[in-house]
């Protein structure tokens, strides 16, 4: 099989997040793909990461409505401590110790991966599906990782049915989002912006992001 995963503070979750979810699903052609909000991610600051639980039913809520493929995983948000990718890959991999495994992620969040913890373990693990995003290219990416990565990076087509340790370049049509420019929208004048429609309802209904949590 082959599986994907998703992590992200999702704070909130989008359409930018959707779009990568979706198209990432449908061209490698996995069979299953995991949303995995993270609890205390370690590469941001704490302060405007709503309440885990609450960024963990946004998740749900959209999932339901993107058919069977999709599932959700509490795996960060139920264990103690920092949310390091490590662990959920080590997860996973006991989980589906004979399956291609693919963590998917920006560019943005790629181009940091050497500050990652432990992160030269993680390709033991699984393969990384890079996508790209408006703000960071793939060159720009790739200028800012250590150079010894460059030797597993591939594009997609090249892309031979390894379980792990490949770094594949992923394109789809840019959809330029991203949970802080929402954040100051909703903090401003409480609109809808760029989350689906279950999220905003959600969000309304308990009054989040008013800036005063
Ligand atoms: P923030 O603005 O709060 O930093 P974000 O919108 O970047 O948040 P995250 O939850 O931090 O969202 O991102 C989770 C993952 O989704 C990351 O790998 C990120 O690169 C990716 N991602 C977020 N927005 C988009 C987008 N519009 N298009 C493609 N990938 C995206």
């Amino acid at each position: 099989m082959k599986i994907g995963l998703f992590g992200g503070t999702f704070n909130p979750i989008h359409i930018g997040h959707l779009a990568l979810a979706e198209n990432v699903t449908a061209s490698l052609g996995l069979d299953m793909m995991f949303l995995i909000p993270s609890k205390i991610p370690p590469h941001k600051s704490g302060s405007g990461i709503i309440d885990p639980v609450k960024r963990l039913k946004m998740v749900e809520l959209v999932a339901e409505g993107l058919g069977e493929k999709f599932k959700v995983s509490d795996y960060e948000i139920a264990a103690d401590g920092v949310s390091y990718t490590l662990k959920t890959l080590k997860h996973f991999r006991r989980l589906y110790p004979d399956d291609e495994i693919f963590f998917a992620c920006g560019t943005d969040i790629f181009a940091s991966i050497h500050k990652w913890h432990a992160y030269e373990e993680l390709f033991k693990y699984a393969n990384f599906v890079v996508v790209s995003r408006s703000m960071v290219s793939f060159g720009k990416m790739l200028e800012a990782i250590p150079e010894r990565l460059h030797d597993i990076v591939i594009r997609e087509e090249q892309f031979a049915g390894e379980k792990s340790g490949r770094v594949i370049l992923h394109e789809m049509p840019p959809v330029d989002v991203s949970s802080t420019d929402i954040r100051e929208v909703l903090e401003a004048s409480y609109r809808k912006a760029n989350l689906p429609d279950v999220v905003y309802e959600y969000i309304s209904e308990k009054g989040l992001y008013r800036g005063d949590e």
